[in-house]
């Protein structure tokens, strides 16, 4: 018999009733008069997630490529980029911009700690000429959020572009792109998007324009330029995903249907419920609280519990799929994801099997 599991997991995240009717409409023609509709309503839409006036794109991907389309478009090998990182996904922007051949300068913060804006300011002022410091504003491995506005004030007072990976906070915790400063934010379909993965989304600024017109990194797939060009005739440059550009087009609407201030509020909500239904279950946060996400909250495994046997068992015997721990925090931390549709009725839901379990109810 199928069953479909509840998804407490940061991505693929469950999707709601008419995003799901969307996606299953026939595939229609990426170079037709109805795809060029589609994509003016999404652009437009993907705008107002982005709270920015600038260029929006879709890219056929998931997030990381959206990561690597940042890159390309906007440095050159050599160039010196800071990476403030948290946790896997800060790594991965120092893996990536290492594989690239850019001089990557990087500074850890401890894991479930925020990043400081003061530390990445005093490494700044040693390191005249940095063109970017990448960002992650939702550290999904470790559930917290980072200070995105006052990182990216330290950084532009530096002269440096910011580039923000965004991809499990985007619509679902505030993020003001142009307010910001932000020049580059990335995000991700299967996150808060409530849609299957496939889909990265990229937001572009001026001056990340300019410079992309001097960036010598090799680009074809990602390519900016040709994104535009391709908008502008309602079209991409490449063969898109055509159907989960109609369920993109679907959750944009009800996103943007209930107000970003809402979404925002909504995730903050029933965030502060689970962090308190864990609490009161005797669990302790692995994220420093002033930093907790609104997405993810990341809890220490208890001690004695094997916390992949406890999320097997969660999955078993209650339809509920938890995240465990990743890279160095593998069995010493799980995590529960509340993001997209999840409600209060969820995340009831899941501390009464986390209450079962821990009192002993394996049976
Ligand atoms: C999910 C996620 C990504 C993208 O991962 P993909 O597997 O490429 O979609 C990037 N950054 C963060 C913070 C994420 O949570």
């Amino acid at each position: 018999m199928e069953r479909e599991d509840l998804l407490l997991i940061p991505g693929p995240t469950m999707i709601p009733p008419e995003v799901r009717a969307a996606l299953a409409a026939p595939p229609i023609g990426h170079r037709s008069p109805q795809f060029a509709d589609m994509i003016a309503e999404i652009t437009k839409g993907l705008k107002k997630v982005f709270q920015t006036e600038g260029d929006a794109f879709v890219l056929t991907s998931s997030g990381t490529g959206g990561m690597e389309a940042s890159l390309v478009n906007t440095l050159s090998p050599g160039d010196k980029v800071l990476v403030a990182t948290t946790g896997v996904f800060g790594d991965r922007w120092v893996q990536m911009s290492e594989a690239f051949g850019l001089e990557v300068e990087k500074v850890r913060f401890e894991p479930g700690q925020a990043a400081d804006p003061e530390k990445v300011e005093s490494i700044l002022k040693k390191s005249p000429g940095t063109k970017a410091v990448l960002l992650t504003q939702n550290e999904t491995s470790t559930g917290i959020t980072n200070p995105i506005q006052a990182l990216a004030e330290v950084a532009r007072r530096h002269g440096a572009a910011v580039i923000v990976d965004a991809t499990s906070g985007l619509a679902a915790i505030d993020l003001k792109t142009d307010a910001w400063g932000l020049d580059v934010v990335v995000g991700g379909s299967q996150k808060a998007f409530m849609l299957p993965p496939g889909l990265a989304f990229l937001s572009v600024s001026e001056r990340a324009w300019e410079m992309h017109r001097s960036a010598k990194l090799p680009r074809f797939y990602w390519d900016f330029s040709k994104m535009k060009a391709s908008l502008e005739k309602g079209q991409t440059p490449f063969t898109p995903n055509v159907c989960l550009f109609s369920g993109l087009r679907a959750s944009l609407r009800r996103i943007l249907e209930e107000g970003l201030e809402n979404v925002f509020r909504r995730h903050a909500k029933v965030a502060a419920l689970a962090r308190k239904r864990v609490k009161a279950l005797g669990l302790e946060l692995f994220a420093d609280e002033a930093h907790a996400s609104n997405t993810v909250t990341a809890l220490k495994a208890p001690a004695g519990v094997d916390v992949s046997e406890m999320n097997r068992f969660i999955q078993d015997r209650y339809g509920i799929l938890l995240a465990g721990g990743q890279g160095d925090l593998k069995g010493k931390i799980f995590r529960i994801a509340h993001l997209g549709c999840i409600s209060e009725r969820d995340i009831f839901a899941v501390s009464e099997a986390l209450e079962n379990y821990l009192a002993g109810n394996r049976g």
